[in-house]
Parts: C-alpha cells; structure tokens; sequence
C-alpha cells in the first residue's frame, strides 16, 4: 500500500491510500488505527502534505562508501547520527528556500524510514515489525556552514530542508536494493542503491533506538549516496526512490 497525507478539504480527513483511480480517504491515522471512507479524491483535487509529521528526524552520515570519500572522510565504524527538527521538514512539490546565510547549499537524496510504533531498544532482528514503510527525502545542507560550524545543527536545520514524500510505500523489503537518485532541472546528479548503504535499515533502527525512543511517523534517513552538488534559486529538484515516487521541490531565496 502507499500511503499519503493530504489536504482534501473534506472534514479533517489528511490520510488516504493511493488506488488506481486516485486517492481513497481513510478516517484516523495508519499509525493508531484507520479505516476507508467511501471517497476517492483525484490527485489534483488534493494538496499533498508531508506524508508524516516527525517528533523527530533522525539521519546518519556517512552511510554510503563513494559519498563519504568524496568529501575525504573515513566510513564510521558505527552509525553517524543527527537530527534534523521537525520543522525542517516539507512536503512535495513546496519550495525549499535558500537561508541568506548560506551560499553553498546541496541536495542530498535518501531513502527514508517511517516508524510506525514506539520503539526503544529493539533488536535488529526485530527491526522490521517497528516500520510502517519506506519513503523519499533531501537530506538539504548548507555545506559551507556545516564546515565552518564544526557540528552540523545549523547546515542541516533551517526551515524547508527536509522534503519528505510523497508517499509511504508499506510493501517493500527493506533488504532489497532500490535505486536512489537526483536530478536537478532533469540532469542526473546522483545514483546509487540503497543496497550499499553501509549499515541497513534493520540496523540503523535497532541502533537509534538504542539512544532515544521512537515515536509513530518519526524518520530515519538513510544516508546519501554520491554526487551531492549545489541547488539555488529557481532549480527545480527531484529525488527519486525506485517504487515509492519521485519527490519533487523547487528552490527560491529566503
Ligand atoms: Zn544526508
């Protein structure tokens, strides 16, 4: 199933799962319990949301080999987390804007894990049944202050720097590899699998869960792989995850 959240102007109903003839309204949420309404939306009848709202993004750095040495860093022995608030995040087709204090900021596209329940502390092998589904997201940073901060708060922090969707898909083993990749303005910057990442889905939830509880709809991202390059004003960016959607954003100045 691929799950979406949206504004359909119909009472407050936000969830739906997308079915050939468009989107059917669910009442509740996929995260405690829902259920279908008789209504199917067309796509263009609908404003499409960030398919969650995180208590928390968590990401890792670092989590592909070609990405970490194109910047000349080592590859972690262990997951290199962060967090990004969750007012950073967007959702598609919404603008992510260009901080005045920042003058080198890079898309980076990753594949994006939604935790469907409370997790603390849960065995890799256990991983999988704390996953609602896979989905897209840009990791978005200001390189120039992310080196010059020493820490990454700021670079990866700002507001609008963490496009998310546009859908959850439920059905995908997270153990295959799917494509990742980004074009800017249709040019091909980046390509990789996720079956490279460094540390895999299981075990990057099993780990953060390790430090911090997870809650329904917080994100893990995954990690990027190379290519990752600048985007300004006027671009128009799209991460691609092979069966869950192309994430698509345009880019103004704040
Ligand atoms: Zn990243």
């Amino acid at each position: 199933m691929k799950i979406v959240r949206v504004d359909s102007r119909v009472d407050d109903i936000t969830y739906g799962a997308v079915e050939p003839e468009g989107i059917r309204l669910h009442l509740g949420s996929p995260f405690v319990a829902w259920e279908p309404t008789e209504t199917v939306v067309a796509w263009d009848e609908v404003k499409l949301l960030a398919p969650v709202i995180p208590t928390k993004v968590i990401a890792v750095g670092r989590n592909y080999v070609d990405h970490a040495k194109e910047f000349d860093n080592k590859i972690p022995e262990e997951p290199l987390l962060f967090l990004k608030p969750p007012t950073s995040v967007i959702g598609p087709l919404q603008a992510i804007r260009i901080p005045k204090e920042s003058s080198n900021v890079h898309h980076e596209a990753e594949m994006a894990i939604v935790v469907g329940k409370v997790a603390r502390d849960v065995r890799i092998e256990d991983a999988g049944s704390y996953i609602l589904g896979l989905t897209a997201a840009n990791d978005v940073t200001a390189r120039d202050l992310q080196r010059s901060d020493g820490q990454w708060t700021r670079a990866k922090g700002f507001d609008t720097f963490c496009p998310l969707g546009p859908a959850i898909d439920t059905n995908l083993d997270p153990l295959e590899g799917l494509q990742v990749t980004c074009r800017v303005n249709g040019e091909l910057r980046q390509s990789g699998s996720t079956a490279d990442m460094v540390f895999g889905v299981s075990e990057l939830l099993s780990y953060a869960s390790s430090i911090m509880t997870l809650l329904p709809g917080d994100v893990i991202l995954t990690g990027t792989p190379a290519g990752v390059g600048p985007i300004t004003a006027g671009d128009k960016v799209e991460v691609e995850i092979e069966r869950i959607g192309v994430l698509m954003n345009t880019v103004v100045a704040r």
